[in-house]
């Protein structure tokens, strides 16, 4: 279904406060444009929501209309779960407030705002709470399948940290959620994706950060690649909470603290941020500097706001992108062989597979306390397949499985339900863990007719 009867959308038009945008408009391609060029598809109108009440009233038009319904919140999954072909979107993208309360260190933020919007807020207190590290990245996706980045070793996976979330659900009722109120619902959102409702409003506790941290760059060549890796995970290992050391395996960025002759040329790049007193974090990351003969280095003490968006130029909206993921309980040695054949052989400048090191407090909660299961990894792995020309497709596509593949068997089976691409419909189940059976009782509770579907999806039945 490409178009929409146009008394009911005329009649929905006339009552939400938002704008509603159709195939025919000027603004429509903008409007479904979404991070991932590689998503092409066409809702039959897209509501940009002003207010809850037009979430609701985009939820009830869908439901009463028998219409597929997406909600999009930053517009960053990889699936492509922020749009629809020929049904509503639910944008949620211009509600994007996120307001502070300093003495109880507590964050409400609505349910399209990004990373950015969300980290400027608390850190304009000094606050924060564990996030992703691409700022454009929407909080609302981002939680509702974990959250993690350079802050959960220290303070958990994002959904450790949320006390609260007001839903908009099936019967557009809007419903509360924390530990007191709607309880399984507030299990359920932790981790079970947009498979409940729309969210609005995330309530999140905060902590104090930075607001300057030390963090930095440290590359080596790839020919080094193998000892390093050794290294790091036997530093990561004995690594205090506090510190937190990703490795990204790609071709050097023209960055300019690196030599001209290594940019172009593969590398390791182990990126690190420490989140506690900077001269303390400069002797703890010292050894990262002895690894081998780096290619080049850049550490220094910045704003932790400005650390967040230190990746956002090699993530910019509009590329084609493709990716496969692992979790890791640890990396093997011949883990570390096949890492190394496959950045020999990268399709695009702008492909990479990085490890994303988590555990200490994400490793604390029960697998079963949320959601959110795969409190046994220590690693997330991503292959990520980037190039610009679709003529590029099929060879990078390619390289991504093909890694994918071999490191298999050094990986714990498990997957970050947010990494998962559109094709990977069989890994639901390896996304929600132990988990699944309950994630689908609270399903058949509050969605049984599974309105909600435009997403890793948990069937009521
Ligand atoms: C460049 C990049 C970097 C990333 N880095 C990290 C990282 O460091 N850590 C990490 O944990 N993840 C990371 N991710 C993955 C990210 O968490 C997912 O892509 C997530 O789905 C993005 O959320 P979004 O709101 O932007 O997405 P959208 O595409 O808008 O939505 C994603 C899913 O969430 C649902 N949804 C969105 N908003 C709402 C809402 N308000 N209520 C209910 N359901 C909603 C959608 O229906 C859809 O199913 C990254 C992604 C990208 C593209």
């Amino acid at each position: 279904m490409t178009r929409l009867a146009d008394t009911a959308i005329d009649k929905l038009r006339g009552n939400v406060d938002g704008q509603v945008v159709l195939p025919d408009d000027d603004a429509y391609d903008a409007a479904r444009a979404i991070w991932n060029a590689m998503i092409d598809k066409r809702p039959a109108a897209i509501v940009r929501c002003a207010s809850d009440s037009d979430v609701v009233k985009t939820v009830n038009f869908a439901r009463d209309n028998d219409v597929l319904i997406a909600v999009r919140g930053g517009g960053h999954n990889i699936a492509g779960n922020a749009l629809c072909d020929g049904g509503i979107v639910a944008d949620l993208s211009q509600m994007n407030a996120a307001k502070i309360d300093v003495p109880a260190k507590r964050a409400t933020v609505e349910g399209g705002a990004r990373l950015a919007d969300f980290d400027a807020a608390a850190q304009a207190h000094g606050l924060a709470t564990p996030l992703g590290i691409n700022s454009t990245t929407g909080v609302a996706g981002l939680t509702l399948g974990g959250g993690f980045g350079w802050l959960s070793r220290k303070y958990g996976m994002t959904v450790d940290n949320l006390e609260s979330a007001d839903v908009v659900t099936a019967t557009g009722k809007v419903l509360h959620a924390s530990e007191t109120e709607n309880p399984d619902l507030f299990w359920a959102l932790r981790g079970g994706g947009g498979n409940f409702g729309a969210v609005t409003r995330f309530g999140f506790r905060l902590h104090e950060v930075g607001p300057n941290l030390l963090s930095g760059l440290i590359f080596y060549p790839i020919a080094e690649a193998k000892t390093v890796l050794q290294q790091y995970r036997d530093f990561v290992a004995k690594a205090p909470d506090e510190l937190v050391v990703w490795t990204v395996l790609r071709k050097a960025p023209p960055l300019p603290f690196l030599p001209t002759e290594v940019h172009g040329t593969e590398v390791l790049a182990l990126a690190f941020l420490y989140v506690g007193e900077a001269e303390k974090g400069r002797s703890l990351v010292e050894p990262l500097r002895h690894f081998g003969k780096p290619a080049g280095e850049f550490i220094g003490v910045q704003p932790y706001t400005a650390w967040q968006q230190a990746f956002d130029p090699l993530l910019t909206p509009g590329a084609r992108n493709y990716w496969k993921s692992h979790n890791f309980t640890k990396l093997d040695d011949g883990l570390f062989d096949k890492v190394t054949e496959y950045i020999g052989k990268l399709p695009s400048v702008q492909c990479e597979i990085f490890f994303g090191a988590i555990g200490c407090a994400t490793t604390k909660p029960a697998p079963d306390a949320m959601a959110y299961a795969h409190r046994d990894a220590r690693y997330v792995m991503n292959v990520h397949g980037r190039w610009d020309d679709p003529a590029d497709d099929q060879r990078c596509i390619r390289w991504a499985r093909d890694f994918f593949e071999a490191s298999a068997p050094y990986a714990s089976g498990s997957v970050y339900v947010n990494f998962l691409t559109a094709d990977e419909g069989d890994r639901v189940g390896a996304a929600y863990g132990g988990n699944y059976e309950r994630l689908a009782q609270v399903k058949r509770k509050y969605d049984p007719e599974n309105l909600f579907r435009v997403n890793q999806n948990i069937r009521p039945g």
